[in-house]
């Protein structure tokens, strides 16, 4: 027999909630529209039809793989950021709202060459390049796969850029008025105490250091001085204790002034530094 949409819906919910998923009727109604491939707006219209086999099949699917934890954005592949919808894949962390906090505060101020370290899906270079396209900018990354995803994003929002493979600045060479980063930033001893679609799909060296989270940040702030042109910022996402830590950090790398902005939530997410001009 085949079902209606708006009882497998139900049914889907029930399973995620069995599962541990903390919002499992949102999800399984983005799962469903994913599966019929309509927008979720239009999700009420379709409840009221049977489910085709194809599509049967595509919901099934999609419910495991959030039953087992993976993150929607995994599972649909691709997460809205700032202005637009960025392809995610698990080779990629997933952007997060509050990484818009360091979109906010690199817009700030003018930038013409921009430098991403460890750009993920290429999220936040992709926003600032869309948002002031006489700039150019760098994005880098240790893995090749994340760079793929990269790639792509740029070229479908029709953003120019280069995708350099890069271990932090080993392999990067030329000057820039802005470097931005999201590193990784969870320390050791925390990854146990983060959610499973987190600690278990996610690409482990985009959120640990393996240390006290704090390493990333030791190894911009070492490299920053020979890529920074005078007067150049650098930005970068923390985890809302660092704040003090990280300042300490890039004063002592000669930075003379650092700045904190707050994160819609109001926990110290970023960190603007700036190079002596
Ligand atoms: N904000 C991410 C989280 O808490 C961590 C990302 C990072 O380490 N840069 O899941």
């Amino acid at each position: 027999m085949t079902p209606l949409a708006a009882e497998a819906l139900r049914v889907a919910a029930a399973r995620l909630a069995v599962a541990g998923v903390s919002d499992p009727e949102r999800d399984a109604q983005v799962l469903l529209a994913h599966a019929l491939d309509v927008p979720r707006h239009r999700l009420r219209d379709a409840l009221a039809a049977p489910l085709g086999q194809a599509a049967q099949d595509r919901f099934q699917r999609a419910v495991q793989a959030r039953a087992s934890r993976q993150p929607v954005s995994q599972i649909i592949g691709r997460r809205a950021f700032w202005k637009h919808e960025f392809e995610v894949t698990r080779d990629t962390l997933d952007p997060r709202p509050e990484t818009e906090t360091l979109i906010e505060a690199a817009l700030e101020r003018p930038f013409r060459r921009v430098l991403d370290l460890g750009t993920g899906t290429g999220a936040i270079l992709v926003s600032l390049l869309a948002e002031r396209p006489q700039a150019g900018g760098t994005g880098t990354d240790i893995s090749q796969a994340a760079l793929d995803v990269a790639a792509r994003n740029a070229a479908r929002l029709g953003v120019v850029a280069d995708f350099v493979r890069a271990d932090w600045f080993a392999g990067v060479t030329g000057c820039y008025d802005l470097i931005v980063s999201n590193p990784p930033y969870i320390a050791l001893a925390e990854m146990d105490a983060l959610s499973p679609e987190v600690r278990h799909w996610e690409p482990r060296n985009a959120l640990t250091d393996e240390g006290d989270g704090l390493g990333a940040y030791r190894l911009i702030a070492a490299g920053a001085a020979s890529h920074l042109a005078p007067g150049a910022r650098l930005i970068v996402e923390i985890g809302p204790t660092q704040a003090a830590e990280v300042a300490a950090i890039f004063r002592l790398a000669g930075f003379p002034e650092t700045g904190i902005r707050r994160d819609l939530d109001g926990r110290d997410r970023v960190i603007v530094a700036q190079w002596p001009g």
